[in-house]
């Protein structure tokens, strides 16, 4: 793709089009990056630009002379797409594209793309540590953080990369080629920015649209719509399950991950050498099992990497043992969905569960946990902005405590705890009216945690 002398306009003020801003004037191309903030609230890696690499800024409005001079548009994840009107899409010239696919045209080496409504970040990392310990020289990117552009250099004719993919980063490709591509599940999600569920759904099976009889398409054979790809994919399908043996395929029996090929069948792994809880996290482990197979990596080398694999920061993460106390943060539970899933993970446990749950209200009810809680919850800790209406709406199912701060609920969490339980951060609600993210309010919970545990040690508390 040649970048010298076109004129790019860049959507979207963050990480992803920060790097695409950059990529493209520094291969030559004339370039414009707009944010619908106005410039005092942009970052400031993207305000830099201007003196760095000669971009020019424009916040606010599209001005409607703009599109008619453009060649190119790279519009970010979180930009919808109807923002270019449909009219500058049609013009033979004009071209739309996201970063993943401008990234794609410049790498080299082959990929393994994942996709799904939860579980993404779980088996992308595990998938890269798999293939790394496996001697394949690897590297991970996408929706996981590290934009795919800046990957785009470093990769090599024997390189693969593991690249995390968003529905919003699936809408934008092209040409994007997995050789291996994974969709864990597809429920309903991000129904504010997609037309229906079914819209929804195609933009995840985007991810195979390219892909070719050389290539594999794993998919979990649990989840309706994913199972209903199965037919019509060009690439070999691999199915993975925890709720049958398949003939084909990897799944679980009894407490052993197994692949049958071929009429063949292996123990890869089993449950009791998976330190990640929960069913959810076995079909992450199935799935990157069956993408460690694609990419070649041997049973006995994925096995090991399993066997090590902590999980990671904020998603059911163990910080510590107090007094027989268990500590987990899953800080990255901002949905009453994800605190559910958490919550049954834990639920395995001999002990109860002390539960902190609250913070910026997303208007779901929080009713889908009421069965947990009187299964397995010995008291909720509240914090946060929606405390009142989680309060309402649970009282009854189990004690009710409210706490003010992070500090002051992990230490009424521990006073309610008997040993033997665990006690969980899964919030089911956005961070923002104490934190700015989900990762701060997860190190915040996990320092309280720590100064709890040395203070437990030195003999002072409980
Ligand atoms: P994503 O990157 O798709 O958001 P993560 O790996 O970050 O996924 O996990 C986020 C949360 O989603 C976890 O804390 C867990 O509650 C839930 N989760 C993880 N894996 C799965 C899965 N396979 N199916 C359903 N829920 C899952």
């Amino acid at each position: 793709m040649k970048l010298s002398g076109k004129k790019a306009l860049v959507l979207g003020a963050g990480k992803s089009g920060t790097a695409s801003a950059q990529f493209l004037a520094e291969r030559g191309a004339v370039v414009a990056l707009h944010d619908k903030n106005e410039l005092e609230n942009w970052p400031d890696a993207a305000r830099s630009l201007k003196q760095t690499h000669n971009v020019g800024l424009m916040g606010g409005q599209i001005p409607s002379w703009l599109l008619d001079q453009i060649d190119l548009v790279v519009i970010s994840p979180g930009v919808p797409t109807n923002t270019i009107p449909a009219r500058y899409v049609d013009r033979n010239d004009g071209e739309v594209i996201g970063e993943v696919e401008l990234a794609y045209r410049f790498m080299k080496g082959r990929i393994v793309g994942i996709t799904g409504s939860n579980g993404k970040t779980t088996t992308t990392t595990l998938i890269g540590e798999i293939l790394q310990n496996a001697g394949i020289e690897t590297q991970v990117g996408g929706n996981i953080g590290t934009p795919l552009l800046s990957l785009a250099e470093s990769s090599a004719d024997d390189t693969w990369t593991v690249v995390e993919l968003s529905s919003f980063q699936l809408e934008t490709i092209k040409d994007f080629h997995p050789n291996a591509a994974i969709c864990l599940n597809v429920t309903p999600n991000h129904l504010d920015r997609y037309e229906s569920f079914l819209d929804y759904a195609l933009a995840k099976h985007r991810i195979f649209m390219n892909q070719t009889a050389d290539d594999v398409a794993i998919l979990n054979a649990d989840d309706v719509i994913t199972a209903s790809w199965t037919k019509g994919l060009k690439a070999n399908v691999s199915l993975f399950s925890v709720k049958r043996e398949l003939d084909e395929g990897l799944f679980l029996r009894g407490r052993d991950l197994v692949c049958r090929s071929n009429g063949k069948e292996k123990i890869l792994t089993t449950r009791d050498e998976i330190f990640l809880r929960g069913l959810h996290n076995v079909e992450n482990v199935l799935a990157a099992l069956a993408a460690g197979l694609a990419c070649g990596a041997s049973p006995d080398s994925m096995r090991e990497t399993i066997v090590n694999f902590k999980g990671v920061e904020h998603r059911i993460e163990f910080v510590a043992e107090i007094n027989g106390v268990h500590f987990y943060n899953d800080s990255k539970a901002t949905s009453v969905d994800a605190a559910a899933k958490a919550l049954d993970a834990l639920s395995e446990n001999q002990g109860k569960t002390v539960l902190i749950v609250g913070g910026r209200g997303k208007n779901a009810p929080y009713d889908p946990l009421i069965d947990l809680i009187e299964r397995s919850v010995r008291t909720l800790i509240v914090i946060g902005e929606d405390g009142d209406n989680i309060e309402s709406q649970l009282r009854g199912y189990a004690e009710i405590i409210r706490a003010e701060s992070m500090r002051d609920a992990v230490r009424k969490s521990f006073e309610h705890a008997q040993s033997g339980d665990a006690v969980l951060l899964a919030p089911a609600c956005a961070s923002f009216d104490m934190f700015k993210s989900y990762e701060e309010r997860g190190m915040v919970f996990k320092k309280e945690v720590l100064s709890l545990n040395a203070q437990a040690h030195a003999g002072e508390a409980k």
